[in-house]
């Protein structure tokens, strides 16, 4: 394989792996670098993928439960009262203007991390990212969940969790251009073992260690928040029921008249 050196990062003779991107904006090489995201300000490559992927998705579920609140509340201040006194109140047109507002704003939020998200999937899939495309090159290729794997862990059930994810990076992953990803699909062929698969197991130690911490923080969470709602609802329901004892009043009706 040829060894390729940064000549713009700091010193201008440090080894830049095939799959990485030098960012002019960080001043640094990426490593696997989708884009330079002004949203939160930062590259996205191959270890914040997850927190970025998790950013989008939760976006548009927010946006999505939104629109949906928002609709309900239009619908009611459109509808609330019979005798429409309502809308003469002196918040009313301003309740009435937010709702839009927010409409709009969800649905527009919705589409556009919709559009973001279904690109990303690809991008796993094909195990291309935004730059790879902008040079007609692909990463490895192989299953989709191998794939994910590489960006969001190797436990899938932690994959829309913000916890810190177990990579296996192999910083030595070739590229392979369009035409010769083209030419496998059409033979079906992938015989694409990688002769340079070496990952750090260092860092790969390192990265389960980190992960675990953060598993275990969630784990107490969790508990702790199981633990509150326990107690919570318990308090409210032993308040509730002591309020649901009524004194018998004198009234006219007695159920003996049933
Ligand atoms: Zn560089
Ligand atoms: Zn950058």
């Amino acid at each position: 394989m040829e060894i390729k050196n940064c000549t713009k990062c700091e010193g201008g003779d440090t080894w830049k792996p095939a799959r990485a991107h030098h960012c002019t904006e960080c001043g640094f090489c990426v490593f696997k670098m989708d884009h330079h995201c002004p949203w939160i300000n930062n590259c996205v490559g191959q270890r914040n993928y997850k927190y970025f992927c998790q950013f989008v998705i939760y976006i548009l579920l927010s946006s999505a439960y939104l629109s949906i609140l928002m609709f309900l509340s239009f619908y009611n201040l459109l509808t609330a009262e019979k005798t429409k006194i309502h809308m003469n109140r002196p918040g009313y047109p301003i309740a009435f203007i937010m709702c839009i507002i927010a409409f709009v704003e969800g649905i527009l939020f919705a589409f556009f991390t919709y559009e973001i998200l279904t690109e990303q999937f690809e991008s796993v899939d094909e195990n291309q990212s935004y730059i790879d495309q902008l040079k007609k090159q692909y990463g490895r290729q192989g299953e989709l969940y191998e794939n994910a794997q590489s960006y969001f862990g190797m436990d899938s059930m932690w994959w829309l969790i913000p916890t810190h994810p177990e990579l296996r990076i192999n910083y030595l992953e070739r590229v392979w251009p369009k035409k010769a990803v083209q030419r496998m699909i059409q033979m079906d062929k992938f015989d694409l073992q990688e002769e340079h698969s070496d990952p750090d197991k260092k860092q790969f130690a390192e990265e389960q260690r980190h992960a675990r911490f953060e598993k275990k923080i969630v784990w107490g969470i969790l508990i702790l928040s199981l633990l509150f709602w326990f107690f919570f609802l318990q308090e409210l329901l032993s308040s509730q029921f002591e309020s649901n004892i009524v004194r018998p009043k004198k009234s006219k009706w007695s159920p003996h008249d049933y």
